[in-house]
């Protein structure tokens, strides 16, 4: 197959983004935006319609032991291992329509084109939809990308229950229940490269009206749970003095924790997005704090420096209660490689769009495929940057440009590779 007949290869835009909007109404809430926790109804539906679309076009359908999901389209030499494209398709509570989904959709549109022109790649090429990316129904918010190349036990993260009480494990279970006929995958099978698409999340591509972000890498990220054990009071007869008033003592601790974290370079992100008062009753002296912290930098040494300070900090600055903290997860700054990289820019340029290079600040599944194979990451704009929030929006057109890119790279990436 020669270059000029790949260049021919067209995504459908309409099709593209009629997916889009189909898939969002799978978990919709009321102000446009999209609830979809992993695994839960509306995200094992969805599920199941990606398996369908693949079953149509007698793609393969495999699913492994954590309910990461993969579609296949066959290549032609078996000592190949598989293209892997692909995003997660979990959102947050208030999320949007297109973080995570757009990835997986502009992997299928690639299947689908490439299959359409019964072009015979040497690869197979896959589309995957990781699991529990968002993490917001089952903690630790370790990645589905994460278990499959073996960075985090499955044992932990199988055990891992939301708020009902219902485990991982059993969420899994679900989900092959639902796609009885889906294959098993063994997890940490080979990959040739990973490819992954997403909404920037940010405002860059957009200020500077461009269509294609080409990821460097991704900055380093330690999340951390603070506990704060005092004594539960009553509220009317228990003297200041001999209170031990978890909150307050938590309200010194939020206080010594954004000194030390103040960055007059502004590089430094630091967030406390959930904070629990317990027992939560008006007239009684509160006896125990739940607090986490979600802190990002792209300097290692930084990660290491600060993040290492949490838990003497605490314990110095809450002096009537105890304090616990416990790191949930850590993950480096992580650059990419060279190869995929310039496979993106080749493609954008020969399509005329216009790219730039950036990092990404926020965390994707690319960063745990980049220890295991060759790894790059698109990026489309999206309105203001706005992201995790249910305004969230991307243009038809960035997605078909985004998709298109999708496509040219992994054709691209199976002459090379
Ligand atoms: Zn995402």
């Amino acid at each position: 197959m020669s270059r000029d007949k790949h260049k021919l290869l067209r995504v459908d835009p309409e099709r593209l983004w009629r997916r889009h909007i189909d898939m969002s109404k799978l978990g919709s809430t009321d102000r446009g935006g999209v609830n979809r926790a992993a695994l839960t109804i509306p995200d094992v539906e969805l599920h199941l319609e990606l398996a369908s679309w693949a079953r149509e076009r007698n793609f393969e359908v495999e699913i492994d032991d954590y309910g990461n999901q993969f579609m296949r389209r066959a290549g032609s030499e078996p000592q190949c291992h598989a293209l892997v494209s692909g995003s997660h398709s979990d959102t947050q509570p208030t999320g949007g329509r297109f973080d995570g989904i757009s990835g997986v959709l502009a992997a299928m549109e690639a299947l689908e084109v490439i299959d359409d022109a019964q072009i015979c790649t040497r690869h197979p090429i896959e589309v995957v939809v990781w699991n529990n990316e968002e993490g917001t129904r089952f903690s630790p918010s370790d990645m589905g990308s994460a278990v499959y190349v073996g960075q985090t036990p499955i044992e932990r993260m199988l055990a891992a229950t939301d708020d009902e009480g219902v485990s991982m494990a059993i969420a899994v279970n679900t989900l092959r229940a639902s796609i009885d006929w889906a294959i098993e995958r063994q997890l940490g099978t080979p990959i040739s490269a990973y490819l992954e698409l997403h909404i920037e999340q940010g405002p860059i591509l957009e200020n500077e009206n461009i269509d294609i972000g080409i990821v460097t890498g991704i900055q380093g990220t330690r999340k951390f749970e603070v506990r704060i054990t005092g004594e539960e009071a009553h509220a009317g007869t228990t003297p200041e003095s001999n209170r031990q008033d978890a909150f307050m003592d938590a309200v010194k601790v939020v206080n010594a924790l954004q000194e030390i974290f103040f960055d007059p370079e502004d590089k430094v992100r630091f967030t406390i997005g959930r904070f629990e008062v317990s027992p939560g009753s008006l007239a009684v002296v509160p006896g125990h704090v739940l607090f986490t912290i979600d802190f990002r930098h792209p300097e290692n040494t930084v990660l290491q420096i600060l993040g290492d300070q949490i838990a003497e900090v605490c314990k110095k600055t809450a002096t009537r209660c105890t304090t616990q903290v416990v790191e949930t997860r850590s993950a480096p700054s992580t650059l990419f490689g060279n190869v995929v990289q310039e496979v993106i820019e080749e493609c954008a340029k020969q399509r005329t769009y216009s790219f730039k290079y950036l990092p990404s600040g926020a965390g994707h599944d690319a960063r745990y495929m980049n220890s295991f194979c060759p790894t790059g990451m698109v990026f489309v704009p999206c309105r203001k940057g706005i992201s995790h929030n249910e305004k969230e929006y991307a243009s038809p057109d960035s997605l078909a440009k985004g998709a298109q890119v999708v496509v040219d790279s992994l054709l691209m990436l199976d002459g090379l590779i």
